[in-house]
């Protein structure tokens, strides 16, 4: 068997198509170190264990290896006896069991550890694990046989004293007296446990009637929960709360005790490569010494109910039968296949360096009893046992670095019974938690039903090889060197194309280089390491509260949050940015900013340049031949063509060098990444255009960002966005050497976050320096003195001080760059010396710092309203430093138009809908473009989006060049071609469309691809979700025409159908099957609209409920024609209350432009008050007097809807005497 060990269960996605892994044959250990391999094996706690672990080849060696392991694994197993069996009367949790309410218990560092773990379990899974349930199962043990009842309180139990004994027996000196040994463990454990089961089914235990538990369960579910304990703050006591409450930590605590022999077998034993299993469960550390290869786990399919079935009857018929005339029979946990049945894998598990996997089993204790069977797991919230059937949940199992998580998890998951509810409470593990869960596999034996952790928005490595499969290589220019558009350029040569950056100074870098605070991203791996708490709502939540009062699109920000992860562990694993340390700027509700760790001096690590310069080198090492960067190469424009249609299409650019030549280069994709237009303080520019009111504030810019991409591409008509939204920073700091230099450093945030204190020119504070920055700018800007020194006279200044103990919480390091280095800083020895440089009289300065310090004795400043002082400030402190900081440009939130696949939209206020198509070829992304960040750009939310959006516009420009027009179109003339898709965003829709929709948008494979679908033709849409292969059917509400995209309607509730589910699940990146399938098929020509081959004039639509989704795309591409009738397309739209009336808006929109060809009529089956239209269901006298009559031959009718209301239509149709030919119906057309 090539597989180290065997987990009794975890790769494999969906029930269809489900192959079982073959396990590898052993390899013979080629490729590895040359270490051999040692075992240390044994029964503890009547569980066999299995210690794998590296030493020398000779004998000695491994024995000298065997001994120290079994040592330090010995110690380990012991303390998990001596602090966790409830079999063992004074071990910690029987002497914690037998305390009273309202005894303390000091609880032992293991203890501690396994307790504290729970309670965070219980919190999080809302109770689906809870350990204290036993309770519950001890009455019915001790009230039920005293027999029992005196066995458990028995000092030693047998079987344990039996483990016991043969501890020292490691190895295989010892295997077959352990063999002996065990047979009689199990023997003594099957006794016992029957009895205990037995008794517990007896009592009706989870059987009334109805499903409902016996009211002597129902009392004593009160003290079998966790809510019967409480820790004290530190953690170190627990309390019980009630006599009666206990706990049962037995399958945590073996989890802990897995991790912590992996642990002591590294640190104290010497070993390097570990692999430790007990019952099933495993934790491993390096490699396996003898192959060189990660230690890997088979996941063992569970028996079949039948199987059991048999096994149960083996064990009850026949005089031999060891279990025969017993009420109660157990299959154990050993279950083997039956001789000549074969053994199936469900997964074959790589495990990293310190993985745990554990696995839980409805088959590990199955109890038959009066023809049913029974499995030992206990759901804690409904005290039911679960019954094993072929749909339940029958085995979870769990990988996580940490065997106590996975271990606690996969029990709670495995008692919600079902895999749909398994994974509900399994997903939320994966992010903001210390040991979240890396993967997890759901087992239900119909199907069979095999589920893996999925990640939503992740699209695998091989299926994004098979999108790109067909595309050309393309040469993709890529205009700007900061963030945004190195990983542009990288993503577009990763996805094939030639790539040439184009920088205009001597260096890349721009302002991305700049940056100090950090990349944000949620559910990352430093979060987890951390034990941060994040989500993606609380991430989206602060985006669009910091964005109020601008434009944030709902799509872009959902893309962001998706993508928010990857864009960190891209930077960090694919090019080792450091990104390990966290902090928590103003305005988010997490630490989720990451930065890199100081250097070995302590000194800060500058996080922008430091991503700059890795991507900088690795462009030029890895990528030599693929992106070429040219600096000093400054594009001054956009070239273009422009059809007859007035459709742009951008075709390469200019640019100069530095000998002043001017250079035409063609692309068949051009991205714009070169940044914002903070600098751009000329008369005539963007910041004067747009904000007049901040001429002459300084920048923290560099001179660069002048918005030439804007500039650019507005000359192509491309729609902007907030451009009047300019972020202030309030401090930057003034150079008292250069001081009118626009460009300032930036005071970091972290300076007022650590104590410091601004002054104005009096000596006196005048704002709370934490409030938001926009309101310590406008402090500065309205309470302070312009700065004037000799001929110059500057904007208003703040004077920023802080005491020694501020100096030290910000950093001393950091500090002295600004300080030292960069000349920043004044040092004053006393507040007197302050005064001096400040120039105010001392004794307001001093009242000033002791009223400070008074309010930090309070707790709150009544002046300006500051309750948070980071450190003390007081009129008596020394060795101050001072520093002049004034508000200055920072950001700009405005820019380009772009959609969620990068693309720069143009603004088109006559279009029918939307008002909006993209330039063709042209995409950006960074701060040149608006959307994002709305009124208020949050703090690390700009690396992210040029990770993000740089990304996304470089794999869609590189797809540009397909070598098939027609996305959808089968390839063969066959028309069975599900195509992989990826999700490109999710917009709400609810005020436009309808209530409870939302729009769903695919990415076709190229770029300009077309889907291939006629007019008025639906998709079927197919994704897995839970083991479940969901389906709908969609009519798209994008046109044939629209390039590189597919837009559905989706309702997102029960009328959605079940595919809504998955709809709600996936993320911007999920991967889903798309198929053309049949419907309509109106074909538009130049010379006219065709059906069958009949010429059509006039289009009469009878749409019910969400059938007006295909008429949407057959009114408008009516309406698109010239050729458009007078009154030449009717629609009568039924539903049954306002609510679900869909596109209302589009609809009266389209009327408003339209009246002369449109005309549209809804029917109510539940009309409002108010409602004026018509009432009730459709009749032949609606058709009459809002579609057409009599019938003629260039007319034909559509009808869309529940299938009962299409053939009531067609019915009232034939009544009219429209013939056959006349009209069509979606629901009877089987083709
Ligand atoms: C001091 C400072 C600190 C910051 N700290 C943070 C932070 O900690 N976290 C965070 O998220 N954000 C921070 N920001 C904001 C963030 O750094 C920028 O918004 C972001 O990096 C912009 O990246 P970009 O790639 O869009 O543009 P940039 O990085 O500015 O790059 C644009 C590039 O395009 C080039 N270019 C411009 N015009 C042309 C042209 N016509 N032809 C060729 N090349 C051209 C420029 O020279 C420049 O190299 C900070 C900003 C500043 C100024």
């Amino acid at each position: 068997m090539g597989a180290d060990g065997q987990s009794k269960a975890s790769r494999v996605v969906g029930s269809v198509g489900f192959e079982r892994p073959t396990v590898p044959a052993d390899d013979g250990g080629a490729g590895g170190s040359g270490a051999g391999l040692g075992v240390y094996d044994g029964v503890r706690c009547a569980m066999p264990f299995v210690i794998k672990f590296d030493c020398g080849e000779d004998e000695a060696a491994r024995q000298a290896a065997l001994a120290k392991v079994r040592d330090a694994a010995d110690k380990v197993l012991d303390v998990c006896q001596e602090t966790f069996s409830r079999f063992v009367h004074d071990s910690e949790i029987s002497k914690f069991n037998a305390l009273k309410a309202g005894d303390k218990h000091v609880m032992s560092p293991p203890m501690r550890a396994v307790v504290q773990l729970a309670a965070l379990l219980v919190e999080r899974s809302r109770g689906a694990f809870d350990p204290a349930v036993a309770p519950l199962l001890e009455h019915y043990q001790t009230a039920s046989n005293l027999k029992q009842k005196r066995m458990l309180s028995r000092k030693h139990d047998s079987a344990e004293e039996v483990a016991d004994d043969q501890r020292g027996a490691g190895g295989s000196a010892g295997a077959a007296a352990a063999e002996e040994t065990k047979g009689e463990i199990v023997e003594a454990i099957e006794r016992r446990t029957v009895q205990f089961w037995r008794a517990l089914l007896d009592r009706g235990f989870g059987h009334q009637p109805g499903g409902k538990v016996s009211r002597a369960v129902d009392a004593l579910r009160e003290f079998s929960t966790w809510d019967c304990f409480e820790i004290s703050e530190d953690g170190s006591t627990l309390t019980k709360l009630h006599d009666e409450a206990k706990l049962e930590l037995n399958g945590i605590a073996k989890g802990w005790a897995i991790d912590e022999l992996a642990r002591v077998l590294v640190e104290e034993a010497g070993r390097r490569d570990v692999f430790v299993d007990w019952a099933g469960d495993i934790k491993v550390r390096g490699r396996n010494p003898v192959s060189g290869k990660p230690w890997t786990v088979a996941v063992v399919e569970p028996p079949t109910v039948r199987a059991v079935e048999d096994r149960v009857k083996a064990l009850t018929t026949g005089k031999d039968a060891p279990q025969r005339n017993r009420a109660v029979v157990r299959v154990g946990l050993d279950f083997e296949p039956a001789p000549g049945e074969q053994k199936n894998y469900l997964a074959l598990l790589e495990l990293r360096d310190g993985a745990a996997v554990a696995t839980s089993g409805d088959y590990e204790q199955v109890y038959a009893y009066n023809g049913r069977l029974f499995s030992h797991v206990l759901n804690p919230k409904t005290a039911m046992l679960q019954q094993l059937d072929d749909t339940a949940l029958a085995q979870v199992t769990v990988v996580s670095s940490s065997c106590m998580v996975a271990d606690a998890l996969a029990t709670a998951a495995l008692a919600t019974g079902d895999v749909r509810a398994g994974r509900a409470m399994l997903d939320p593990f994966r992010t903001g938690f210390r040991e979240p869960i890396s993967d997890f596999l759901l087992y239900a034996r119909e199907g069979p039903r095999v589920v893996r952790l999925t990640v939503p928005g992740v699209e695998s490595k091989q299926e994004r090889r098979q999108r790109l499969a067909d595309t050309e290589k393309a040469h993709v220019i890529v205009v700007g060197g900061g963030l945004a558009g190195m990983s542009a350029a990288i993503e577009a040569a990763d996805a094939g194309a030639s790539v040439t950056l184009l920088e205009k100074e001597p260096k890349t870098g721009g302002n991305s280089a700049k940056a100090t605070s950090g990349i944000n991203g949620w559910g990352t791996e430093t979060q987890a390491r951390l034990g941060v708490a994040d989500e993606e709502r609380l991430f989206e939540r602060d985006t669009f509260r910091s964005g109020k009062g601008g434009h944030t699109s709902d799509s872009l920000v959902r893309t962001l949050s998706t993508k928010s992860a990857s864009a960190v562990h891209w930077l960090k694993n694919r090019f080792g940015v450091p990104l390990t340390v966290l902090s928590q700027l103003g305005g988010h509700s997490a630490k989720r900013t990451h930065r890199a760790p100081p250097d070995e001096h302590g000194r800060p690590v500058p996080i922008g340049f430091l991503i700059m310069k890795t991507l900088r080198d690795v462009v030029e090492t890895e990528y030599g031949g693929r992106i070429t960067v040219l600096t000093e190469a400054p594009v001054t424009k956009l070239r273009h063509q422009t059809d007859q249609g007035g459709v742009k299409t951008v075709v390469g650019v200019t640019h100069s060098d530095k000998q002043g030549g001017s250079h035409d280069l063609d692309a068949d994709a051009v991205v714009l990444t070169t940044g914002g237009f903070g600098c751009d303080q000329s008369d005539g520019g963007l910041l004067m255009k747009h904000r007049p009111d901040l001429k002459g504030t300084p920048t923290t810019n560099g001179a660069f960002a002048s918005g030439d991409g804007v500039k650019m591409a507005t000359a192509l008509g491309a729609n902007l966005i907030d451009m009047d939204k300019v972020q202030l920073h309030p401090t930057g700091f003034i150079d008292p050497k250069d001081p009118g230099n626009a460009t300032k450093f930036l005071a970091p945030e972290a300076i007022r976050g650590s104590g410091a204190v601004l002054l104005n020119s009096k000596g006196e504070r005048f704002v709370n320096e934490l409030d938001l920055r926009s309101v310590v700018a406008a402090a500065i800007q309205d309470k302070c003195s312009p700065y004037e020194k000799g001929d110059y006279c500057g904007p208003p200044f703040a004077w920023c001080l802080m005491a020694k103990e501020a100096q030290e919480l910000f950093g001393l390091p950091t500090l002295g760059f600004y300080k030292d280095r960069l000349g920043l800083f004044e040092d004053c020895a006393t507040v007197a010396d302050v005064a001096a440089f400040i120039g105010c009289d001392p004794d307001t300065l001093r009242a000033t710092l002791d009223a400070y310090a008074a309010a930090k004795q309070r707790g709150v400043c009544v002046k300006t309203g500051k309750m948070v002082f980071p450190s003390a400030l007081s009129s008596a402190d020394t060795g101050l430093v001072l520093a002049r900081v004034t508000p200055s440009v920072h950001y700009t939130m405005g820019g380009l138009d772009i959609n969620a696949a990068g693309e720069v939209q143009e603004l088109l206020p006559n279009r029918i809908v939307g008002g909006h198509r993209h330039i063709r070829r042209l995409f950006a992304a960074g701060e040149v473009t608006g959307g994002v960040h709305g009124n208020n750009r949050l703090g690390g939310n700009s690396l992210l989006e040029c990770v993000v959006f740089g990304r996304i516009a470089g794999e869609r420009a590189a797809t540009i060049k397909h070598r098939n027009t027609a996305c959808l179109l089968p390839e063969h003339g066959a028309n069975d071609a599900w195509r992989a898709v990826t999700m490109r965003e999710i917009r709400n829709t609810d005020e436009t469309y309808g209530k409870n929709t939302r729009e769903i948008r695919f990415n076709l494979h190229g770029s300009l691809q077309f889907s291939g679908l006629a007019v008025g033709q639906y998709v079927g849409v197919r994704g897995e979700l839970d083991g479940e292969t969901l389906m709908g059917f969609f009519s798209p509400i994008t046109r044939p025409e629209d390039e590189g995209v597919l837009g559905i309607l989706c309702r997102f509730d029960e009328k959605g159908g079940p595919i809504y589910r998955l709809l709600e699940f996936i993320r911007p990146g999920s991967v889903l099957h798309i198929k053309a399938m049949g419907g309509l098929k109106l074909n538009f020509r130049p010379e006219g609209i065709f059906y069958n081959e009949r010429r059509i004039k006039r289009l009469g639509l009878l749409a019910g409920g969400t059938g007006i989704a295909p008429m949407i795309q057959i009114i408008r591409e009516y309406l698109h024609r010239t050729d458009c009738q007078r009154n030449g397309i009717n629609l009568l739209y039924a539903a049954d209350q306002e609510g679900d009336l869909a596109f209302m808006k589009i609809l009266e929109d389209l009327r408003d432009k339209h009246p002369d060809h449109f005309r549209f009529y809804a029917i109510l089956n539940r009309p409002p008050l108010g409602w004026t239209e018509g009432v009730g269901f459709i009749k032949a006298k609606n058709i009459r007097s809002h579609i057409f009559f009599p019938p003629e031959d260039d007319q034909l009718i559509v009808m869309c809807g529940p299938p009962v209301f299409e053939s009531i239509m067609c019915k009232t149709l034939q009544g009219l005497g429209f013939p056959e030919t006349s009209y069509y119906s979606y629901a009877a057309d089987t083709d």
